[in-house]
């Protein structure tokens, strides 16, 4: 089998008739070592510096170890880098050493793990919670959990991969995103055959930062007896009066059946969280496989109960994110770049081409601006787009060094509405 390297996607070498998985992985590494030779290959990328606005990095043939503006991480509000986060984080080392040492059920529960269930479940102004040591997780180990082989989950088919991994043990129906016609007839075929149905959605969707209609699928999902969950990792903090997500913003955080969620992007550190009924929540505890035999997260995690305080203590940070969002979208558009739909702190630039997104997230890297570019098999193929979150801790100069590089790079490569 011949792959066409100049087409080909990473997606193409997860399965290749014929090839055992060390011929697999020789093949791979032959396309990897092309990207590399033409400048493409800027993944898993080495950064000197932690997240924040600007990180170091010293990328061979780009002249020795320099700063670059970062687009690259979901910490919105700069919160990995706060001073009260880092000290929460050394008081959690201190007190309680660096690792919990087993799974929550034998020995691995400490205090400030089940403090940490009871902040995130109160911040929605819920019940109950249960927290698992990635976002990931927290998706694809309750839906393993909860779904079986009577049962079906309805996906946007836009929802993240830990969304689709959960689903392995039922039936999976999947609906063209936001497209309320197709998930209508999804409940409604559905209604009679399977026993259990949730549907799951994301509120902010992670490639092309766009938001889901929340009211509009609660409604349908409560009138054909199903329940919803709702993935809102990067909804929170973000939006929301006081930076509960876009459920917030609906005034549906009584109503959505199960909130999902990570402390990876706004909380500033790693680890997952679900939220729902107090019956739910236990069974997950005593059910869920990825909780009951996994080590809890470490005391370093106690960061994240500073963190959520932090939303409510000093909500400027929401703000000053926002006047960035805004600066730079309007920016972009100046420039007849295609942002598509976006609502949240993710802003893709649409180039809808694998080799020119390619060559546009180096000459970026070039200009001293760090992106990613975004592929098939996370968007499909002719959807291609450089993806870049914000953060509150940018500032205009950092921000206006990324819109010159995209002028200068948009008239080379002819993108955007100018050059059509
Ligand atoms: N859900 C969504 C929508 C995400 O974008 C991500 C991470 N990219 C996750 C879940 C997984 O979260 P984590 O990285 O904390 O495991």
């Amino acid at each position: 089998m011949n792959i066409n390297f100049e087409k080909a996607s990473f997606k193409d070498f997860e399965n290749i008739e014929g090839m055992d998985a060390y011929q697999r992985a020789g093949y791979f590494s032959e396309y990897l070592e092309y990207l590399r030779s033409r400048g493409h290959l800027n993944y898993r990328m080495e950064s000197q510096s932690g997240c924040g606005p600007e990180v170091e990095m010293d990328i061979a043939g780009y002249g020795g170890k320099k700063s670059y503006v970062s687009l690259v991480s979901n910490d919105y509000l700069g919160f990995t880098q706060h001073e009260a986060v880092k000290k929460a984080a050394i008081e959690g080392i201190r007190r309680f050493g660096t690792g919990a040492g087993a799974s929550p059920a034998i020995g691995g529960h400490f205090s400030f793990h089940e403090k940490l269930e009871q902040k995130i479940s109160g911040f929605f102004g819920r019940e109950a919670a249960i927290t698992y040591t990635t976002g990931y997780t927290a998706n694809s180990a309750s839906l393993l959990c909860l779904l079986r082989k009577e049962d079906m989950a309805i996906l946007d088919m836009a929802v993240h991969a830990s969304v689709y991994e959960g689903c392995m043990n039922t039936n999976v129906k999947m609906f063209l995103h936001n497209n309320m016609d197709a998930l209508e007839r999804a409940l409604r075929e559905s209604q009679a055959t399977h026993r259990t149905r949730i549907v799951v959605v994301d509120g902010v969707y992670s490639q092309d930062g766009d938001l889901a209609p929340l009211t509009k699928i609660l409604e349908l999902t409560r009138h054909f007896g199903a329940y919803l969950m709702v993935d809102d990792a990067h909804g929170v903090g973000v939006i929301g009066r006081t930076g509960r997500g876009l459920i917030q913003e609906h005034n549906l955080l009584k109503e959505v059946d199960i909130i999902t969620g990570t402390f990876s992007k706004t909380f500033g550190h790693v680890g997952g969280y679900v939220v729902a009924s107090p019956d739910l929540i236990q069974f997950l505890k005593y059910q869920s496989r990825q909780h009951l035999f996994s080590v809890t997260a470490s005391p370093a995690s106690m960061s994240i109960l500073k963190a959520i305080d932090l939303i409510d203590e000093e909500p400027e940070w929401q703000d000053m994110l926002w006047e960035n969002i805004i600066y730079f979208k309007n920016g972009l558009k100046e420039l007849g770049l295609d942002i598509g739909t976006t609502a949240s702190g993710i802003v893709p630039v649409k180039i809808r081409d694998i080799p020119k997104t390619l060559e546009v997230g180096r000459l970026l890297l070039k200009a001293g601006v760090y992106a990613n570019p975004i592929m098939y098999p996370a968007v499909s193929k002719k959807d291609s787009r450089i993806r870049m979150s914000l953060m509150a801790t940018h500032t205009r100069p950092h921000l206006d060094r990324v819109l010159n590089a995209f002028a200068d790079i948009s008239a080379k490569l002819k993108i955007g509405s100018r050059y059509e």
